[in-house]
Formats: structure tokens, C-alpha cells, sequence
């Protein structure tokens, strides 16, 4: 059976045209569903008769947060091509290698990377670049300015591709995750049903959206119920929370990994701020820890965790807010479509209580990754549960704990060694920033676990310290056997931290 994808803001434009859609803070603009569904016309009428773009033809895009991303994203919608957002963190050749395996025929770039995106240009042969500028002059504003015409809209089922999302990359060479109208209509209605999203809802969207935590969590469902999304170019931590806290602007959704909220409780003014009129603060995207659940949960904030990836629409876990305090450290539990289990490497569950890894299966999972078909059993099941990468286990109530990925295990002395368990140890210490552990090679035991730790501004923590607080709390063959003190740890721009990064000499 296949249902029509529909084109939420035509939707919205019928129902009501005057609510606000889109504010963009960098620019100053704002565009109810009326004015974005307009945009949203010209922009395709250009892509399709400036530029030649057809339905199934890709649309890279690469710039900082910028409304005009999402204006692009329905365009794509409405002639059927597939909208690719490229990180702009990555280096030319890292760019060149995803543009090489996406090939679009077309590359959209913020001004701020003009330079970047005419070398890939010319690396990897794309026939069109456009410049965008936030609004101000540039080829995008000229050609939606000059765009004439009608616009028939192309029909596309829930089953076809909306969007190629290439991974972050946190654990090897990045694969393009097809990302079907399905899995967006499914994670926006789990969205809206764990997180209370409606069309009164409003939405901060600072990750980045070339990632699925700045465009899915919670933009799209936004976009999907009808409610407003405000869009900063790029986080900063006091400005954040001066956002959060304005009243006037009424912020009543956000989500953010970790390290988002670790920065905002460092920033001045946290004691202050009130931040009573949000309903949803969503963490999640990795490990969260315990003690900054705590800390928020004592200014009587309640971060609800979740758990998702790229593949996965991405909400495969959420915490109800009810239950955010009562079941710190877990992820939740699957929203309603969403079927999970825990297996064994052999992809038999394991007894309950165990760890195993992560199995997922339904509307929000991914078909499949582009040109990669010939490697689907790799991240498949022969029945078609797609294999996470990650290690989880149930409590008795049913609630999921991701211990952590199974790539970031070491073994040392023949025990494996979940990372994840031993951070959240480490970030008890009242001087700890933030810290990640990994397995450096050992002689005598194989691998040994290096936690490298940075430190709070005016901390003077040593060494010694973090491994006598983690013989206090850890079983002997879990406590760190070095420790690094840091400046800092290397970052993806969602904010996560890059593991195989960090230096392992
Ligand atoms: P990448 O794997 O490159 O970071 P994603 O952005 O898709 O790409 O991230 C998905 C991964 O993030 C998951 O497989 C998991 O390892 C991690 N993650 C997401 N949410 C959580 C969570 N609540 N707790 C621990 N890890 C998480």
C-alpha cells in the first residue's frame, strides 16, 4: 500500500496562512506559512527552470543554520529531487568524497563558503553553483526574485526519498542515509506525541541542520503540526540562554546534545535564568550525564532523554516527562511504531537485563544507504531489523539504558570495558568539564582505558584524584589506568565529542 507525501506547508497555507512559520534570528525575517509557501514556489520554479533539476536529481546544500535551508528542503519536496545537506565542518577532500557518492547537480553555498564549495565544484564536476546569503544578494534571492511561472507539483508516495543525510561520521567514512517521507511524517508524529508539540509550539533550531538533530528534532515535526520554528545561525552558550530565557520570544521546544547543555550551565546567568515557560528540553545524540540531569533537575528543569540516529528518523527512544526524574540515566522507551531488541551477535535476544545490541524496526528506519545496496546485509538483519551499533539493556520496568556504541569498547584483560559508564563516574567530580574515556593499547593487558578529562575554569583536579574517585565508585578492571588532562576534546558541530580524534599518544 502507498499513501501520497504531503506537502505540510501547502498543508498549513490552506489552513492558515497568517500563522508564523519561520523567524530567522542571523537576518531579521520572519515568514508565516502563507509567505514560506510562496518562497517555497519561487525556489522550486528556479531549481527546476534555471537550473534544470528534475525529480531524483540531488540538491547539495552547505551553509550555516539559515531559513532558507528549509524554504530548499520543500523545494526539493515539490519537484521530487532529493535535498542533500552537506557538513560544513568537513575538509574539501572529505566533501569531495561525499559529493562523489551523492552527485548533486547542484551545490547551494552560504557566502562564508564560496571558496570551499567552487573547489568541490570543480573536484567532482557538479554542473550548477549557487550562492546563498542569508537573505541579502546573492544567486538564490536573484533567481527566486526573477522566477516566473506555474508550478506543478510532482506526486511523491511516502516511500520515496526526501533527503540523502550523510552520517557524522563519529565512527568511520560517512554513508548517505535515504531518508524517506515516511520516516519524517512517522518521527513527526512521535515527536508530537512524547514531546506535546502543536501548532502553538516553538522551536529553537541552533544544531546544525545538515545533521538529523537540527532538521528532525524537533524543525520538521514543527514544521509537520504546523507550529513555529526560530532558527540561530550558531550556538553560543550566553546568547542561548538569554534566547531561552526571553519571555517575549516564548521558546517552548528545544533539543541538545550534552555538551549543549554542559556549556549552558557554565554560562553566567544560568543561576538566574527562568526557564519555567519551556515544556521540552530533549537531550540526547550521546551519552547524558547523570550528575548534568541532576544539576538542571535542581533548578527544577527536566531534560527528557532521548535516544536516535541518522537512520532512525531518529526518535527510537524518549523519556515521557513524567518519568525524566524518575528514570534518570534511561532513554525511555520506543514510540509507538517503533520495535526494538536486544540481541547477541548471533541476533538471538538476549535474557532480559542483559546487554546486548540494539536492534530497531518500523516506519522511522531507513530503506537503505545510497549506492550502497550491495553492503545492505551488513546493517541488516536477514528479516530486516537494522542493526544500531549500539549496546543496550532493559530494566525491569521495560525502560532501555544504551550502555554505549559497540565500537567505543575496549577490551583490557579480556573484559569488555563500556566507556560510557565510566564518564559518568568522572563527571561526578564537581572540577570536571567534561571527559571521555578511551582504549589505548597495553602490553600486559591488551588495551587499558586513557580517560581524558577537561576541567572546569579555576579547577586545579589532578590526576591522582580522578583515579582515586574512580576506585571509589568502579570495579577494579573499569578504573582508568592514565589520565590525560586536557584543554579540550575534539567536537563534531553537533556538538558531540569525536572519539577517534583524540590524540592516543
Ligand atoms: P554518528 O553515529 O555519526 O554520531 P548520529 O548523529 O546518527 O551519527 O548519532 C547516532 C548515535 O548517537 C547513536 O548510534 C548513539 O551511539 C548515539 N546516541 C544517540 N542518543 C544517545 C543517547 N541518549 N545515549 C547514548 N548515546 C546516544
Amino acid at each position: 500500500m502507498s499513501y501520497p507525501a504531503e506537502d505540510w506547508i501547502r498543508h498549513h497555507t490552506r489552513f492558515s496562512p497568517g500563522k508564523e512559520a519561520l523567524v530567522d534570528l542571523a537576518s531579521d525575517r520572519a515568514f508565516t506559512y502563507g509567505e514560506l509557501d510562496a518562497r517555497i514556489d519561487r525556489a522550486a520554479l528556479y531549481l527546476r527552470d534555471g537550473l534544470g533539476i528534475e525529480r531524483g536529481d540531488r540538491v547539495a546544500v552547505i551553509c550555516h543554520n539559515d531559513s532558507d535551508v528549509f524554504e530548499i528542503q520543500f523545494a526539493c519536496r515539490r519537484l521530487g529531487a532529493v535535498f542533500m545537506p552537506l557538513n560544513w565542518r568537513l575538509a574539501v577532500a572529505e566533501l569531495e568524497y561525499i559529493c562523489n557518492d551523492g552527485g548533486p547537480k547542484v551545490l547551494i553555498h552560504g557566502l562564508e563558503f564560496a571558496s570551499q564549495a567552487t573547489e568541490i565544484q570543480q573536484l567532482c564536476a557538479i554542473p550548477h553553483l549557487v550562492s546563498l546569503n542569508n537573505g541579502g544578494a546573492s544567486d538564490y534571492e536573484a533567481g527566486l526574485a526573477a522566477a516566473t511561472g506555474e508550478l506543478r507539483e510532482v506526486d511523491m508516495d511516502l516511500s520515496d526519498t526526501w533527503t540523502i543525510m550523510y552520517t557524522s561520521g563519529t565512527t568511520g567514512r560517512p554513508k548517505g542515509a535515504r531518508m524517506t517521507y515516511q520516516m519524517a511524517v512517522f518521527n513527526a508524529m512521535h515527536c508530537a506525541m512524547t514531546m506535546s508539540i502543536t501548532e502553538a509550539s516553538k522551536n529553537i533550531v541552533f544544531l546544525p541542520t545538515f545533521h538529523t538533530g537540527g532538521l528532525n528534532v524537533y524543525a520538521n515535526p514543527i514544521f509537520h503540526t504546523g507550529g513555529t520554528n526560530v532558527v540561530l545561525r550558531e550556538f553560543d552558550p550566553v546568547y542561548f540562554l538569554a534566547l531561552l530565557s526571553d519571555k517575549e520570544l516564548h521558546i517552548t521546544h528545544m533539543f541538545g546534545v550534552p555538551t549543549n547543555f554542559l556549556m549552558m550551565a557554565q554560562a553566567p546567568g544560568f543561576a538566574e535564568a527562568d526557564l519555567s515557560h519551556i515544556e521540552c528540553l530533549g537531550i540526547g545524540g550521546a551519552a547524558a550525564p547523570l550528575a548534568l540531569i541532576e544539576e538542571f533537575a535542581a533548578k527544577n528543569i527536566k531534560l527528557q532523554q532521548g535516544w536516535g540516529m541518522t537512520e532512525t528518523g531518529p526518535l527510537g527512544l524518549m523519556l515521557s516527562p513524567d518519568q525524566a526524574l524518575a528514570k534518570i540515566g534511561s532513554s525511555g522507551l520506543p514510540p509507538m511504531y517503533v520495535s526494538l531488541k536486544i540481541c547477541d551477535d548471533r541476533d538471538v535476544e538476549v535474557p532480559f537485563g542483559q546487554d546486548g545490541e540494539l536492534l530497531i524496526k518500523g516506519p522511522t528506519v531507513l530503506p537503505g544507504y545510497w549506492n550502497r545496496d550491495a553492503e545492505h546485509d551488513d546493517f541488516f538483519t536477514h528479516d530486516g531489523w537494522f542493526r544500531t551499533g549500539d549496546v543496550a539493556r532493559q530494566d525491569a520496568d521495560g525502560y532501555y539504558y544504551i550502555v554505549d556504541r559497540t565500537k567505543d569498547m575496549y577490551i583490557s584483560g579480556g573484559e569488555n570495558i563500556y566507556p560510557a559508564e565510566i564518564e559518568n563516574v568522572i563527571f561526578e567530580m564537581d572540577g570536571v568539564l567534561e571527559n571521555a574515556v578511551i582504549g589505548v593499547p597495553d602490553e600486559k593487558w591488551g588495551e587499558v582505558g586513557r580517560a581524558c578529562v577537561v576541567l572546569k575554569d579555576g579547577s586545579n583536579l589532578d590526576e591522582d584524584a580522578v583515579i582515586s574517585h574512580c576506585q571509589d565508585k568502579l570495579a577494579r578492571f573499569k578504573v582508568p589506568k592514565q589520565v590525560r588532562i586536557m584543554d579540550e576534546l575534539p567536537h563534531n558541530a553537533t556538538g558531540k565529542v569525536l572519539k577517534h580524534e583524540i590524540p592516543r599518544d
